[in-house]
């Protein structure tokens, strides 16, 4: 078995809304494909997988480097040892080979992003839901069910706050009963203000957090913290700078209830640094490392093994990407939740029409893989990659 081809495609993002720090509008997302020799039903059998949300594409770093040297590699340097697969840690080996260790960037999403279109692959291949794969490869005894929280609350022009309620009714209305809304955007006094019309409709502190998008240093972030804390929201996320791991464990010794942060730590190591000095505790704070971001599962699974060596909890881990991808590695590994983006990010963020959502979480379809050919909105640019 080898690899035949891999194209990848930049994506535009639908999203016309900003959080503290970026707005959305130009945002853009490679989704690859990586066509395989293998024949199931007549067809050959191609992984896809994307990148997350919140970055660029990465077309020039993904021809020059990263697909070009899986292409390049013999077939023996990238499938698994039955020969009845990819090997994904070997196929970042490869993609890895002349890369200096350090500076996380882009790259870490374009290895991503082909890492877990060889999962796709590889589950396609087993003819199972890529969770089922995943939770076999790492030993969980998985169900699939998830908790889930609607991610938004970002800010409008004009009737800020009718209009956030209004995303939230909307968001319950799907049947969602936890939310996250985005803070850091206005003033101090309209950011309470849009707190409280949020809570209004989330019902209870623990079913509403907060997101700041690591605009705060440290003294607003700890004034935020004094003024939210007597409320106890489930949690108040990337209160400053990712890498501030500093600002992380000051503001953790004052505030009593959870933090969270991660989202834009590319590596283990970066993890292993905000264990050791971003003051996270244990049974408390909320780790949301993404692996479509961070070099894939494989790196991803480590990252999970450095949290429970440090006497963290799974349930801790709620992997930022409201998309299929996150949402079988959730299942799969057996976190605590993940998030969903209703009605924006599309193409890429949302779920299949066949994932169910109740009260207790979200259950993705019996699709082998990802299931991202059964997305309606992402299909004209998997036809587009795939020549369908
Ligand atoms: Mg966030």
């Amino acid at each position: 078995m080898r690899i035949v081809d891999i194209r990848e495609l930049a994506i535009p993002l639908q999203a016309n809304i900003r959080n503290a720090v970026v707005t959305f509008a130009e945002h853009t997302v490679s989704l690859v494909a990586i066509v395989s020799d293998a024949v199931l039903g007549g067809r050959p059998v191609i992984g896809m997988a994307f990148d997350s949300i919140g970055r660029f594409a990465q077309g020039g770093l993904l021809r020059e480097r990263f697909m070009a040297r899986l292409v390049a590699a013999p077939p023996d340097d990238l499938i698994d040892a039955a020969g009845t697969g990819f090997d994904p840690d070997k196929a970042v080996r490869v993609m890895m080979r002349n890369e200096k260790p350090g500076g996380h960037g882009d790259r870490a999403h374009a290895v991503a992003a082909l890492e877990l279109a060889l999962w796709d692959l590889n589950a396609k291949l087993a003819g199972v839901p890529a969770w089922r794969l995943i939770a076999r490869k790492f030993g969980i005894d998985a169900t699939p069910r998830m908790p889930v929280y609607a991610a938004g609350g970002y800010y409008y022009p004009g009737d800020s706050l009718g209009r956030l309620a209004d995303e939230l009714r909307r968001y319950a209305d799907l049947g969602y009963r936890s939310f996250k809304m985005k803070i850091g955007g206005a003033s101090p006094a309209e950011d309470m203000a849009r707190i409280e019309a949020a809570l209004k409709v989330a019902g209870a502190p623990d079913h509403l957090a907060v997101d700041a998008n690591g605009r705060f240093d440290l003294k607003t972030a700890r004034d935020y913290g004094r003024a939210i804390a007597p409320l106890g929201l489930r949690w108040y996320e990337e209160p400053g700078d990712p890498l501030d791991y500093h600002l992380m464990h000051s503001l953790a010794d004052g505030y009593e209830w959870p933090l969270a942060t991660g989202e834009n730590l590319f590596s283990c190591r970066d993890v292993d640094n905000l264990i050791r000095f971003g003051g996270m505790r244990p049974g408390r704070d909320i780790f949301q490392m993404d692996p479509a971001l961070s070099y894939g599962l494989g790196e991803y699974g480590r990252m999970v093994a450095a949290l429970e060596a440090n006497d963290f909890s799974r349930s801790q881990i709620h992997p930022h990407g409201g998309h299929m991808i996150a949402l079988h590695i959730a299942v799969g590994l057996g976190l605590g939740g993940c998030e969903a983006y209703p009605g924006i990010f599309a193409p890429v963020g949302g779920y299949t029409p066949d994932c169910q959502l109740d009260e207790t979480g979200i259950t993705p379809g019996d699709a082998p893989g990802f299931g991202l050919e059964g997305k309606p909105d992402l299909a004209p640019y998997i036809a587009e990659l795939c020549g369908k």
